[in-house]
């Protein structure tokens, strides 16, 4: 397994890319270490499978370098890089057979036969393949032909690391929990370095020790699942992540509150410290920013219009008109408004101050 480097690393697919919005991928440095899993998680059409290409060699990028242990193998081919890719939808021989299919990558490194038995059976036990391994590929279902993709994706242990994109997009949705649990025990055993593309939110916290989040050809936050959730980078990483996301409210500061449409929110030391320079500069846009989870109901703070509760069960989602804004609440079973007006408390420690949609304080 490898330690990947991007250096200085940037795609544009068209010729003469002038614009930044040429680019698939604008400039980035990244160090993934070897080893770990890390998701890479972003909306469609946010330059997810570019870069992971461009990792296993599909794609040569237009600028920059890949290093893998410090080697540059911005030009190397995916076979010379070591690399094993599952794609979103099946890749398989169909007229082979499933332990054909699964034995393909070991046949091609040259293996010794009892060593690639030993390998076919194993992969097949995890995946439940044991049953169909003699059937040729062409009469199985696309959730089993799947199967077949991650298995010969998993078969090896040499590679310098294994990259999934979206492997479980055509995957029927009770199976894919499953799977992906299992893909997480793989990992836990064998613990080669893992890069896995999803623009699901719930499979990237799941899966990964770590979550790339990416938007518009950008890296905009790496982190664990809870640093992303507490404390997002960006303004899209709190939208993005969390249901419902972040509630985002246009703000001034003066001495020392936040003043929003329809009341002041007073800031902490530390955030008014974090937004000075941003202050000094002068135009942009600030925001303060508070997760529906940490957005209290109390007896007295900033009024709001009650207009919608929404019931789920376990807890309340509340929706309220503040000034011109509307946001949103979570509540607990045991929490009960009283009335169509409620007062709002943002808890200091976390109420977030975005400028131009960065993290300030
Ligand atoms: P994602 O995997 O996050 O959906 P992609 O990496 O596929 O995103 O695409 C990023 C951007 O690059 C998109 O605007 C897409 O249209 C463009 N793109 C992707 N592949 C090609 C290609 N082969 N040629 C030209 N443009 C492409
Ligand atoms: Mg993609």
């Amino acid at each position: 397994m490898a330690r990947i480097e991007l250096k200085a690393l940037a795609h544009s697919y068209k010729p003469n890319p002038t614009e930044p919005s040429d680019y698939a991928l604008r400039p980035m440095d990244m160090v993934w270490q070897s080893g770990r899993a890390y998701a890479l998680l972003g909306p469609s059409g946010c330059g997810k499978t570019t870069l992971l290409n461009i990792i296993s060699g599909l794609v040569t990028p237009s600028h920059g370098q890949v290093l893998f242990d410090g080697t540059d193998v911005t030009r190397a081919s995916p076979e010379q890089r070591n690399i094993a890719q599952v794609f979103q939808f099946p890749v398989v021989y169909d007229t082979m057979t499933v332990a054909e299919n699964l034995a393909f990558p070991l046949r091609n490194r040259k293996l010794p036969k009892p060593e690639i038995a030993t390998r076919v059976a194993e992969v097949a036990e995890m995946l439940e393949l044991t049953p169909v391994l003699k059937r040729r590929a062409r009469g199985l279902d696309a959730d089993e032909k799947q199967k077949i993709s991650l298995g010969r994706g998993l078969v090896r242990k040499d590679v310098a690391a294994i990259l999934f994109d979206e492997p479980l997009t055509v995957i029927d949705p009770h199976l894919k929990w499953q799977l992906r649990r299992k893909l997480k025990e793989v990992h836990e055993q064998v613990r080669t370095s893992l890069i896995y593309v999803t623009h699901d939110q719930v499979e990237a916290l799941t899966f990964a020790d770590e979550v790339i989040v990416m938007y518009d050809g950008q890296v905009v936050q790496i982190g664990t699942p809870q640093a992303l959730f507490e404390r997002p980078a960006h303004t899209f990483v709190g939208y993005f992540i969390g249901s419902p996301g972040i509630n985002l409210l246009p703000c001034v500061v003066d001495q020392g509150d936040a003043v929003v449409d329809g009341g002041r929110i007073p800031l902490s030391a530390a955030m008014l410290q974090g937004v000075a320079g941003f202050l000094q500069g002068g135009a942009g846009t600030l925001e303060i920013g508070i997760r529906p989870e940490f957005l209290e109901i109390a007896d007295s703070g900033v009024p709001a219009a009650v207009t919608a509760v929404d019931d789920l069960g376990t807890h309340a989602i509340v929706t309220l008109r503040l000034g011109s804004a509307t946001v949103k609440a979570k509540l607990g079973e045991d929490r009960r408004l009283s009335g169509d007006t409620a007062f709002l408390r943002f808890p200091p420690e976390r109420t977030l101050l975005y400028a131009d949609s960065r993290l300030v304080g």
